[in-house]
């Protein structure tokens, strides 16, 4: 195993994206002990609010409460990240090098023309960085393929035009999701923190807060927890035998 192997690596178009979308997940599963990275595609610098700078700490503050190993962005255009073969060659790089078991990304159906295009740029990268006559090299040392077909859908804006593949429990760690998305203090509602002179937006409003656990308590209702987080799969899933599902 490389040093920069890991079990789950989770896509986000800008930094907070992983956070809201499936942060609990997230955090459960490296409390667990998983390895886990995060790539983001650009540093978000058409957000209304804050600063690239801002954003950066903020992302890096974050990791840490996630528990995610490493972090990185691949600084492509906000508002403007397509599936071009410059950015594709990106993103088979960055799977290449961390060698995921499991990869999350955006729905392919989304508000944020960027989140729809990470699922479009993420798939075709999955595809591609299995075949050996791709060639790329990181440090000047050519990459090995990786093949994945574990690849899942978080929720972002839009509900899933279908239903959910399966919902992870986040009860316990549904707090330290709280605290992680608190980390982006220029882009959402924390009291005293806040910049009240910039613009509002949707998620800096205090009611962004009141949503985002009205979702985690409706999807935790469907199953049996009290939060959860809603995922759908890329690929049907298959199981080795039913006691996997005991
Ligand atoms: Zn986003």
């Amino acid at each position: 195993m490389n040093e920069f192997e890991v079990d789950l690596l989770a896509f986000g178009s800008h930094p907070d994206d992983v956070e809201i979308a499936c942060g609990g997940s997230i955090i459960k599963f490296a409390q667990e002990g998983a390895r886990v990275a995060i790539v983001d595609m650009s540093l978000g610098e058409l957000g209304t609010r804050g600063t690239v700078q801002d954003r950066q700490r903020e992302a890096e503050e974050a990791r840490k409460i996630l528990g995610a190993k490493f972090r990185e962005n691949l600084e492509l255009p906000d508002g403007f990240t397509f599936p071009t073969r410059e950015t594709i060659n990106k993103v088979i790089k960055v799977i290449r090098k961390y060698r995921p078991k499991i990869v999350l990304l955006s729905p392919p159906f989304e508000r944020h023309p960027d989140h729809e295009s990470l699922n479009q740029i993420v798939r075709k990268a999955m595809f591609l960085s299995g075949l050996r006559k791709i060639v790329t090299e990181e440090n000047g040392i050519p990459q090995d393929p990786w093949r994945i077909r574990k690849m899942y859908c978080y929720m972002q804006s839009y509900p899933f035009q279908e239903k959910a593949s399966f919902y992870v429990d986040i009860t316990d760690v549904y707090q330290a999701k709280l605290e992680a998305i608190r980390c982006y203090i220029s882009q959402v509602y924390v009291e005293g923190k806040s910049n009240p002179n910039e613009p509002t937006t949707r998620l800096s409003r205090p009611e962004f807060f009141d949503e985002l656990e009205a979702r985690a308590r409706y999807f935790g209702t469907l199953v049996g927890f009290k939060y959860a987080e809603a995922f759908l799969s890329v690929e049907p899933i298959g199981i080795a035998s039913l006691s996997k599902l005991l």
